[in-house]
């Protein structure tokens, strides 16, 4: 079979660039592993979510996915609530502040993926198949898949996550930074209502969400050394629950109910390269970062907006002048988000009392500045700056 773009990778971003690319009426295929969850969104909350961005909202509505998203479960957050443990800093976040009705939504990733599958019609679809063999010819590009398909394609588009296989075939090198961190995630059902406030607590160890679920459940992300995330997983639910509560400094009381923990350890790193002559990378392929501010699947959506931007409407979708246009508007932003995501994990992970101190100061002024606070505020919404034309609700 002869297709303009094959893509491998089904995730988040992987789908989501799969639907851009039918907008912009390319023929394309998608290679994914895993089969969507058929109940996504009913029964208990799944331990994996994200929290997406306005921007990233925006290219799901122009997609047609966005109504997927709302019809099965999401909960939106209005304000956002960030202390620190050690020093005592704080600084608070209120949609109102930038005139938006929202600063984005918790979202279970099963949901978005659910969402995003039900919008490939025209797409050819090879799930559950993975990609085994590449090989890359001036003209085009051929995958061979574990079930022994094989896909020529104009362009092949790496979005198989920080492991990525495609990438690997390629040779594209990943250079991997270790945080020597683990989060723990899981569901849990609070006392008090979350009145959709996220909320992160900067702890000495790493920092703690808690990020608002329907229901008065909150999704927690316990950011903390891999020690300390093993003991936490292992205890008793009642002592758990305890220890969260001291950890959250009982912000939303006692906790009701805790559901399914579980841990992940915490990886950064970039593609040496975005693209090469018939090959693109998307998301955690090309680039993994912290989880602290939530932006992973939010730079991945924005990189699958782009590279169907620049693609689109193009005779030879993967010719490496096309494929740069991708690489330079991408490759930057992604690093400054990184540099900043470190820098952020450095300052508030340190326990130097100077560091301690002047961080707290830190967050406290920029509490009370609401110009830099705005800015900031509508740069991590990604409704400021250069964004793509979905990202804009523009049609491809
Ligand atoms: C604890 C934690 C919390 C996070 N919270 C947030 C958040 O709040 N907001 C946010 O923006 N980001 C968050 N992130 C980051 C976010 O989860 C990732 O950035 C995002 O999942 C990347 O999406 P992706 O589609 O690029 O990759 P993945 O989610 O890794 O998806 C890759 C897909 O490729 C498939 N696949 C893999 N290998 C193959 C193969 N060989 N052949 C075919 N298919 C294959 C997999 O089955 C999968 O479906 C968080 C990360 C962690 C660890």
């Amino acid at each position: 079979m002869h297709v303009d773009v094959v893509i491998v990778g089904g995730g988040m971003v992987g789908a989501t660039l799969a639907r851009a690319c039918l907008q912009a009426g390319l023929h394309t295929a998608l290679v994914e592993a895993r089969p969507p969850s058929p109940d996504a969104g009913t029964g208990p909350f799944a331990q994996r979510v994200s929290a997406i961005t306005p921007g990233a909202e925006t290219v799901l509505r122009t997609l047609g996915v966005w109504s997927g998203v709302t019809a099965r479960r999401v909960c939106a957050y209005r304000r956002m609530h960030v202390w620190d443990a050690l020093g005592g800093g704080e600084i608070h976040f209120d949609a109102r502040d930038v005139a938006e009705p929202r600063l984005g939504h918790i979202v279970e990733n099963d949901v978005l993926i659910a969402a995003l599958h039900e919008q490939l019609e025209g797409c050819e679809v090879f799930c559950p198949d993975t990609i085994s063999e590449l090989e890359t010819k001036p003209e085009r590009v051929r995958v061979r898949l574990t079930s022994g398909r094989v896909l020529n394609a104009s362009l092949a588009v790496a979005a198989d996550g920080a492991r990525s296989r495609l990438r690997g075939l390629a040779g594209i090198g990943f250079r991997p930074r270790p945080y020597a961190q683990h989060a723990l995630v899981g569901p849990m059902h609070m006392d008090r209502a979350h009145g959709a406030c996220a909320r992160q607590r900067f702890l000495p160890n790493g920092p703690l969400a808690l990020l608002p679920l329907p229901d008065d459940w909150v999704s927690i992300v316990w950011t903390t050394t891999p020690e300390e995330a093993a003991e936490l997983a292992a205890l008793p639910e009642a002592k758990f629950a305890d220890r969260l509560v001291a950890a959250s400094e009982g912000v939303l009381g006692s906790v009701r109910h805790v559901g399914p923990r579980a841990v992940f350890p915490l990886v950064g790193g970039q593609a040496d390269v975005y693209v090469q002559p018939r090959i693109a990378l998307v998301g955690d392929a090309a680039h993994v970062i912290h989880p602290l501010a939530g932006q992973g699947v939010n730079l991945g959506i924005l990189d699958a907006a782009t590279l169907a931007e620049s693609i689109a409407g193009r005779r030879d979708p993967g010719r490496i002048g096309v494929l740069r246009r991708y690489e330079r508007a991408r490759r930057g932003d992604d690093e400054l988000t990184m540099r900043l995501m470190e820098a952020f994990r450095y300052v508030f992970g340190s326990r130097l009392a100077p560091v301690v101190r002047l961080r707290s100061l830190g967050l406290s002024w920029t509490d009370a500045l609401p110009p830099i606070k705005t800015r900031l505020t509508r740069l991590a919404m990604d409704i400021a700056g250069e964004r793509p034309r979905l990202a804009r609700g523009l049609m491809l």
